[in-house]
C-alpha cells in the first residue's frame, strides 16, 4: 500500500507544498516542532533512509540543503536543524527544523500550534526563497 507521503506527492492527500523536482518533494510537517518545520522525501518510496541508493540519498541531502537555505532566508533563523528518525511513516524523509534562538528545544514529539493561515503563508514564503 502506498505510504501517506506517496499519497501527498500524488496529490491524493493535501499538503502545504514547498518545492519539488523530478525526484524529491518538500512540504510542511502537520505537527511542527517550530514554525516552518519541513519534511523532504524522495518520490521513490523506500522505508529506511539507508536503504536508498547512494545517488538518491545524496540527491535527497542536496535537495534538503536547498530547502534549508530557503527556510533560513525566508524565516530569519539562526540555522536549520536536521533530524532523521522515520519510526512513524515508513517512507524515508528528512526533517528540517527551523531554529530561531539559542536553546530552542528541537526534538520530535514537541508540537507548536500553527494556524492554517500561517501554515499557508510559511509554505509560500519558504517556497519563494528556495533557489532552483
Ligand atoms: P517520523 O516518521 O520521522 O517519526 O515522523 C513522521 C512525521 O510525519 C511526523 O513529524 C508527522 O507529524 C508527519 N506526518 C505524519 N502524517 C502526516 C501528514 O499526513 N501530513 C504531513 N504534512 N505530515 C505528516
Amino acid at each position: 500500500m502506498a505510504s501517506i507521503f506517496t499519497k501527498i506527492i500524488n496529490g491524493e492527500i493535501p499538503c502545504y507544498k514547498i518545492a519539488e523536482d523530478d525526484s524529491y518533494f518538500a512540504f510542511l510537517d502537520i505537527n511542527p516542532i517550530s514554525e516552518g518545520h519541513t519534511l523532504v522525501v524522495p518520490k521513490k518510496e523506500v522505508d529506511y533512509i539507508f536503504d536508498l541508493e547512494d545517488e538518491v540519498l545524496t540527491g535527497l541531502m542536496n535537495f534538503s540543503k536547498k530547502v534549508a537555505l530557503g527556510i533560513d532566508e525566508a524565516l530569519g533563523t539562526i540555522r536549520t536543524g536536521v533530524i532523521v528518525e522515520g519510526m512513524e511513516v515508513p517512507h524515508a524523509h528528512v526533517h528540517l527544523v527551523p531554529i530561531y534562538f539559542e536553546g530552542q528545544p528541537v526534538s520530535l514529539g514537541r508540537k507548536t500550534e500553527v494556524s492554517k493561515e500561517r501554515m499557508e503563508e510559511l509554505a509560500q514564503l519558504i517556497g519563494k526563497a528556495v533557489k532552483a
